[in-house]
């Protein structure tokens, strides 16, 4: 008998009808002979309405409160579900974070989950109970309050039980059949991945990708636990994420071209960054350690940063790196509040830009990857402000209002076209 855990997004459940589609979809899985977990987030676009009306009466609602209210979406769609499948003759049973065992630190908003004793669900397939657990919420011991682990969290609850109860697979519910070489709302011909690594979803998720939220794949990386992303309103196979094997690189073919996996996993775009320039930084020892550190302390995650070559005569130079929009005000304001200790001459802040990152293993063992890039780039007529690499990411920086032509003609260029359009069922991409 297989343990299988199953996440459901919100637009699976966005009304009754819905959550009848999934609620049989679950019985199915049960009947099959299968212990059943399932997580489910708020239905629609819930989470996003509270906030609203959150907003609406204080405009900066109190942390704990702001979690007490939105624990109550997920609360809403487990307890349908589980009377959904009584309904139908089927013993179901739905858990809260905390009663699911889900034990995270005292975050509200961004809770780090530090343990998982899921002794009740336990308790519960042993009785032979298909599990319902609302995702997204945990409960802090030092507290004793009700947390949420940020936006998307359901899938990290998902794969942090699938590691806990030791499940034979983690299936990832959502509006499209898969993981995709780009984005299908974008780029039409996008191609569903049949296979991909922890490690280049990993990147397409910090690249942008949305399919999958980065905590969920790192825990699921670290934790073994394979993943299978796939629609909730087809039946088709969807997407395979997988921790390799030892976790070693292919091997490169005898011609230079790898037999495991394609060159190219896919590409993905973030249109939430900014871009900050300090112009005329001095160009002597100790200035990049100061600035970063000032950056650090207003706690936003940089990633790209471009150091430019000082003029020699003035000694000066300038620095250039990306960051959270949201952390754009507080991170310029800390800078200029350290103008004179740094001794730079100014400021620029750019939010008018986007990210476009191309993913694959392959490039690890294949030349010339960059320069591909770099020219469908310039023949869609795109200029790079910003380069980065890591081993198996090229990331690039554009003005944001090009970035769906760059991201069309990088993935026709890279021969990811596929002959279909890819198909998106619901709409709010989760
Ligand atoms: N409902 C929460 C959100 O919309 C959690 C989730 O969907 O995973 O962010
Ligand atoms: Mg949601």
């Amino acid at each position: 008998m297989s343990l299988i855990v199953q996440k459901y997004g919100g637009s699976s459940v966005a009304d009754a009808e819905s959550i009848k589609r999934v609620a049989k979809r679950i019985v199915e899985t049960k009947k099959a002979g299968n212990d059943v977990v399932v997580v489910v987030s708020a239905m629609g676009d819930t989470t996003d309405e509270l906030l609203d009306l959150a907003r609406e009466v204080t405009p900066l609602p109190a942390p704990r409160e702001l979690d007490m209210l939105l624990t109550a979406g997920e609360r809403i769609s487990m307890a349908l579900l589980a009377m959904t499948i009584k309904g139908m003759g089927y013993e179901a049973r739905s858990f809260t974070g905390s009663q699911a065992g889900m034990i995270t630190d005292a975050r509200h908003g961004a809770a780090r989950i530090v343990d998982v004793t899921p002794v009740r669900l336990r308790a519960a397939l042993d009785e032979g109970d298909i599990v319902i657990v609302a995702g997204f919420q945990g409960f802090s011991r030092d507290t004793m309050d009700i947390t949420t682990l940020g936006r998307g969290g359901s899938d990290t609850t998902a794969v942090a039980l699938a590691a806990a109860l030791g499940a034979d697979i983690c299936e990832i519910y959502t509006d499209v059949d898969g993981v995709f070489t780009a984005d299908p709302r974008v780029v039409t011909r996008a191609r569903k991945i049949d296979r991909i690594t922890m490690e280049e979803m990993l990147e397409l998720a910090a690249a942008g990708s949305k399919v999958l939220y980065i905590r969920a794949v790192e825990y699921a990386r670290r934790h073994g636990v394979t993943l299978h992303v796939r629609s909730s309103f087809t039946t088709g196979e969807g997407t395979i994420v997988y921790n390799p094997p030892g976790s070693v690189p292919p091997r490169p073919h005898k011609d230079g071209v790898t037999v495991e996996e394609p060159i190219i996993a896919g590409v993905a775009a973030d249109l939430s960054e900014a871009k900050i320039t300090i112009v005329g930084v001095p160009d002597v020892p100790g200035k990049a350690a100061q600035i970063f550190t000032i950056i650090a302390q207003s706690e936003a995650n940089i990633d790209m940063i471009v150091q430019n070559v000082s003029a020699a005569k003035t000694g000066l130079t300038d620095i250039s790196f990306t960051l959270p929009m949201a952390n754009g005000s507080a991170t310029m304001q800390a800078l200029e509040a350290a103008r004179d200790e740094i001794g730079f001459q100014a400021l620029q802040y750019d939010d008018q830009i986007a990210k476009i990152a191309l993913v694959g293993a392959g490039m690890r063992t294949n030349a010339g990857v960059s320069a591909q890039l770099f020219t469908a780039l310039y023949e869609a007529g795109i200029n790079i402000e910003m380069i980065s690499t890591s081993e198996i990411r090229i990331s690039v920086v554009t003005r944001a209002d090009a970035v769906e032509d760059a991201l069309r003609a990088v993935h026709t260029a890279f021969g990811l076209d596929s002959d279909e359009e890819a198909i998106v069922y619901a709409g709010t991409g989760r």
